[in-house]
């Protein structure tokens, strides 16, 4: 069992296999970064592998693959299956912006993805153009189709924005509701990549929105999911990821190992230590060390909690580095 300096139980790992992205979306990487990382930095699938191995054989036994935008790796699939085939009870899911999950999502489940979390912030087009700066919404609508057709398990991810997307709260969440999907609406999270013309929503103002339409239950925290859970009248249920709450890092859970081999202890701080060294030593001992120092070392909160933050308290960590 892997235990943090905090006594956090962490059995979550999420994997960045690319920073690249085929959108720009305006709250993580409103301009493409000024150079991308050299492909040859990357770290190769086995490579990975190798470290993926030693935190499930220390407790890790749920994965989720990100990006950047992971479907734009070449062989997704067949990493998906190297997990998937030595321990094929873990939870492994992926997080995609749907772009294109119409050609490949039978491909993720036949290499054995459970589950997929979709970015889908709209359902107007020229909003989705104004977000992601890029005409996205129809192959996100049928990427959405796709995955449920062949029977991968779905969550939508939408981040409400002041002047861009909140009016269409209820929308968004009327069209998961008609699917059976679980929608979970995410605070936006300040960085320092995002665009400044970005404002997001506070929870409590997300909520409100909701409300409007609906009477909603408080169901708390399922475990350590970052997202708490309500219920509205017909018993359907929704989350809300507000990392602005003073509680959200209590049972902090994860993880984030980004796809130049940096292992990231916490979304919010710049702190990470590489295992790019020992995968590529196949050193299993030399990555178990570095696992250990991260654990130990894990922050005991973000500072998105804290109010007034100054210019330079604002996260320098890009979103599309670490996965979200
Ligand atoms: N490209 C994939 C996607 O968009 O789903 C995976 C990577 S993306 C970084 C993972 C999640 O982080 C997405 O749901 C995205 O909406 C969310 N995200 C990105 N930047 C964010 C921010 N500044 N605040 C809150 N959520 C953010
Ligand atoms: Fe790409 Fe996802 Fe970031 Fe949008 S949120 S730019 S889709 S990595």
């Amino acid at each position: 069992m892997l235990i943090d300096g905090h006594g956090r139980v962490v059995n979550y790992l999420r994997v960045s296999v690319t920073e690249r992205c085929n959108f720009r979306c305006q709250y993580c990487m409103p301009e493409k970064p000024f150079s991308w990382v050299p492909k040859e930095n990357l770290l190769s699938f086995e490579e990975l592998f190798l470290f993926i191995k030693v935190a499930i054989d220390e407790g890790v036994n749920k994965i989720r693959i990100t990006g950047g935008e992971p479907l734009l790796r070449e062989d997704l699939d067949s990493f998906i299956k190297i997990i998937h085939d030595y321990k094929p009870d873990i939870d492994l899911a992926l997080t995609t912006n749907g772009y294109l999950l119409p050609e490949t999502a039978q491909r993720l489940k036949d290499a054995g993805l459970k589950r997929l979390n979709i970015s889908l912030d709209t359902l107007k087009p020229e909003t989705a153009h104004k977000i992601a700066q890029k005409d996205v919404l129809n192959k996100v609508l049928k990427g959405i189709d796709k995955a449920l057709e062949v029977g991968l398990g779905v969550k939508i991810n939408m981040v409400p924005l002041k002047g861009i997307n909140d009016i269409e709260i209820l929308d968004v969440m009327h069209y998961c509701m008609d699917r059976n999907i679980k929608i979970r609406f995410i605070e936006y999270m300040e960085n320092r990549h995002a665009s400044d013309a970005i404002k997001g929503m506070h929870g409590k103002e997300i909520l409100e929105k909701v409300k409007e339409g609906h009477t909603i239950k408080a169901l708390g925290r399922e475990g350590a999911s970052p997202s708490f859970n309500y219920k509205i009248e017909n018993g359907y249920e929704f989350g809300l990821i507000d990392p602005h709450k003073h509680d959200f890092c209590e049972s902090c859970n994860r993880i984030r190992l980004t796809a130049e081999g940096n292992l990231i202890p916490c979304l919010y701080f710049d702190e990470a230590l590489s295992i790019a060294k020992a995968v590529k030593e196949g050193d299993i001992k030399g990555a178990s060390e570095v696992l250990a120092t991260v654990l130990r070392d894990k922050p005991k909160e973000n500072r998105w909690s804290m109010d007034n933050l100054d210019e330079e308290d604002i996260s320098a960590r890009a979103f599309y580095e670490t996965g979200g």
